[in-house]
């Protein structure tokens, strides 16, 4: 945590293109974009991941979430948003410290995400549906 960048960044210790801020959040811009507009909503308690968020402060992702896309959307007049949140290295989580990328998307960008589609056996699915149910 002490060496978290968006906790610097935060404290206000490194730079960003912070483009909106409020009690619980910033929302800046990637330094690294995969488009021109791609933005990370933030909050400003430092929690790793989706796992450990307090679910009061993720009823507030959403509508945040929204309204920066729509900006975004007004902005760019891009075809298409991406939003995505990683969890873990395994998800491509490279920064631990929770945050949502908000990705405009144009037809001609080179962005490419894509995942393979497994074949399952028939009743696969369905089993797997009855376990995680036990989970919920
Ligand atoms: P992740 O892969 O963890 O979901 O995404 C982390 C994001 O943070 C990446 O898109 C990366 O470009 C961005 N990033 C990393 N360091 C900085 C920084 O110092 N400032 C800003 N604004 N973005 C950063
Ligand atoms: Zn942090």
């Amino acid at each position: 945590m002490g060496d978290c960048i968006f906790c610097k960044i935060i404290k206000g210790e490194v730079s960003c293109s912070k483009i909106y801020e409020d009690e619980d959040f910033i929302v800046m811009l990637d330094a690294y974009p995969s488009s021109p507009g791609h933005a990370l909503l933030v909050p400003k308690k430092h929690e790793d991941n989706v796992y450990s968020m307090d679910p009061k402060l993720l009823e507030k992702v959403s509508p945040l979430t929204a309204k920066v896309a729509k900006a975004i959307k007004r902005m760019s007049n891009c075809q298409g948003i991406n939003i995505l949140q990683n969890n873990g290295e395994a998800a491509g989580q490279t920064v631990n410290h929770f945050h949502v990328h908000i990705i405009p998307r144009f037809d001609d960008d080179n962005i490419t995400m894509q995942w393979v589609c497994e074949e399952m056996q028939e009743g696969q699915i369905q089993e797997i549906a009855d376990e995680l149910i036990r989970y919920l």
